[in-house]
């Protein structure tokens, strides 16, 4: 059978598939028992079961299918299973030029995905239209949706995809449940023109 292998890193990855369960949420433990706040015990298993939306439109989104591949193996990380259909994803991850005639399609997927949503701008174009500084050209997803973390790069090494996809990880995992009700987030999409 094979293995079971959670959010080994790289470097940490060692040649003889060791196991390596990832750590527990703080809390009280006892004979028979373990108590944590709710939003770790979610956090955990959001960030260990993250579900990518690959929006790839150039050349990032190549350095991304090697990242997804058996080298580096995105599957380690519990997000193996991408999808094109935005209502069963949690993670935008954006790879490439993003036109304006494009945008809108952009901000179409963004919007019909449920919440909790994260997005990742992967590469210089996605982040501020990269060498692309024409009026044909995006400069930055960031004007028409909300993003969480940027990975630099033209393009970025799979090693960098990771490492951005890795802090995804620790800011799903550290988020409140409450925060997609909070007044800063509606403030957040409120800015965006989004209710
Ligand atoms: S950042 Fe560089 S590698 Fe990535 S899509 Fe733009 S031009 Fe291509």
């Amino acid at each position: 059978m094979r293995p079971v292998r959670f959010n080994i890193h790289p470097k940490e990855a060692n040649i003889n598939n060791s196991i390596s369960v990832t750590e527990a949420p703080d809390g009280y433990s006892g004979e028979g028992f373990f108590t944590a706040k709710l939003s770790d015990v979610v956090g955990l298993a959001r960030k260990n079961s993250i579900w990518p939306l690959p929006f790839a439109t150039s050349c990032c989104g190549i350095e991304f299918m090697a990242t997804a591949a058996a080298h580096y193996d995105l599957g380690r990380f519990g997000a193996e299973r991408m999808a094109f259909t935005p209502r069963q994803c949690d993670l935008l991850m954006v790879m490439g030029t993003i036109a304006k005639k494009m945008g809108p399609v952009l901000r179409q997927v963004y919007l019909q995905m449920a919440e909790p949503r994260w997005v990742l701008s992967v590469g210089a174009c996605a982040s501020s239209g990269g060498i692309f500084d024409t009026y044909s050209v995006l400069q930055g997803i960031d004007q028409i949706i909300p993003v969480d973390v940027y990975v630099p790069g033209c393009p970025p090494r799979p090693e960098a995809i990771l490492d951005g996809f890795m802090k995804i990880q620790d800011l799903v995992g550290q988020e409140s449940i409450r925060r997609r009700n909070s007044e800063q987030y509606k403030t957040l999409l409120a800015s965006y023109g989004i209710q």
